[in-house]
């Protein structure tokens, strides 16, 4: 057993001692030391939206819209090698771990121009880190495919038996966006996986396919499988109208996933000043009983110039731009629904070297420390050791 001494919790106040058995927390109890906590003890970091085969590849472009990044996305296309998507990838992958970030899925393009290359570079990457970081592999059918085609659903096919465990697409950059969407649902039933799609990225409201997801998903007995990325159209609806529709994705077990950074940078651009948040209204959907999670989105790419992966620094500005001010509550977005360490929880923790979770939001400083089922993962190398011993942690063997 390895006990870490003085540590700051979400929860509650005051120092506690966390005591590690094998894989697991065995316990927490109060510190006999007087001393102020020097770590922050905390479920690890998860991001559930990324784009890993893009990351860093284009860090000083501002887009004009989401439009135009989509039109450079999908000029760039053809001249990408695996090599470069193992690169890019690997660089966010390190970079995550750096920060305390223990999984991540990430959209991965297919289409009928670079095939399986994306696939392929995230899959040697994340084979790379396998033991720090758990890779969620999305087939997504970037703006070059269309998943009402067939040739697309011979690509998701591929990509699923490669290793993609969802699909995933954005309806609305295809001619006839209700059949794009119904055709997802219907190759996700096919092929058995989960799909997690691009849904409502802008503020119309005459224009959301949000409703059709809801039936779609209830009526072929896909309740807890879809997760709806972005939704930014909630925002721009009447409140009454919204409230109906979070309770009946309630009721399908629809995943929300928003994008606090790309939500902020890309909705209600190009036309002066941002009038419009675009962020679809967590505090609402957790009142409703919806899973929301947050994600970085894309990380220096044609869609979004800064960011590395941090998903402290996502909580940080999904606190100001949703105002979710519940420590737990902002925990769950960013640690995968884990609100709190708990006893018998298996141990994938963050120790932040902060007094409190306020402190390490407000900083958001290097130096933390990932552990996975108990050992330490070192970011340097991505190998676990042993938790004892490592540099500046208040460890004592039992
Ligand atoms: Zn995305």
């Amino acid at each position: 057993m390895r006990v870490i001494r003085s540590v700051a919790l979400i929860d509650r106040a005051g120092s506690f001692d966390l005591e590690i058995e094998g894989e697991r927390v065995r316990a927490l109890s109060p510190s006999a030391s007087a001393a102020a906590p020097r770590w922050l003890a905390m479920p690890s970091l998860v991001n559930l939206h990324a784009h890993a085969n893009r990351a860093y590849a284009a860090s000083s472009q501002r887009p004009a819209s989401l439009s135009d990044a989509v039109a450079s996305a999908k000029r760039e296309r053809a001249n990408v090698s695996i090599e470069d998507v193992r690169a890019r990838a690997a660089r966010l992958f390190d970079r995550s771990i750096a920060h305390g970030v223990c999984s991540l899925r990430t959209h991965t393009d297919v289409d009928p121009v670079s095939g399986m290359v994306a696939v392929e570079g995230v899959l040697a990457a994340a084979a790379q880190v396998r033991t720090s970081l758990d890779v969620e592999v999305v087939a997504f059918a970037s703006a070059a495919a269309d998943p009402s085609q067939p040739e697309t659903g011979a690509l998701f096919a591929e990509a699923v038996e490669r290793g993609a465990s969802f699909i995933g697409a954005v309806p609305a950059l295809s001619a006839r966006p209700k059949a794009a969407l119904e055709a997802l649902l219907d190759t996700a039933l096919a092929l058995e996986v989960s799909l997690d799609i691009h849904l409502d990225e802008h503020l119309e409201a005459s224009n959301a396919l949000i409703h059709q997801l809801v039936d779609a998903t209830l009526t072929r007995g896909l309740q807890n499988r879809v997760t709806v990325s972005h939704a930014c159209v909630l925002s721009a609806m009447p409140r009454d109208e919204v409230r109906r529709l979070l309770d009946r994705m309630a009721e399908a077990g629809i995943v929300l996933v928003v994008l606090p950074e790309l939500n902020l940078y890309l909705q209600s651009r190009g036309d002066g000043a941002p009038r419009l948040r675009g962020l679809a209204p967590v505090l609402e959907a957790l009142k409703a009983g919806v899973a929301v999670r947050f994600g970085t989105d894309n990380v220096r790419d044609w869609f979004f110039p800064f960011g590395d992966g941090d998903m402290l620094e996502t909580g940080f500005v999904g606190a100001m731009a949703a105002h979710v001010d519940a420590a737990q509550d902002l925990a769950a977005l960013v640690c995968g629904g884990r609100r709190r360490i708990e006893p018998g929880d298996v141990a994938d923790l963050l120790l932040i070297p902060a007094s409190s979770f306020d402190d390490a939001l407000a900083r958001r400083p290097d130096g933390r420390v990932l552990l996975r089922r108990g050992r330490t993962i070192d970011a340097i190398a991505g190998a676990s050791a042993p938790l004892s011993g490592h540099a500046g942690l208040v460890d004592a063997g039992d």
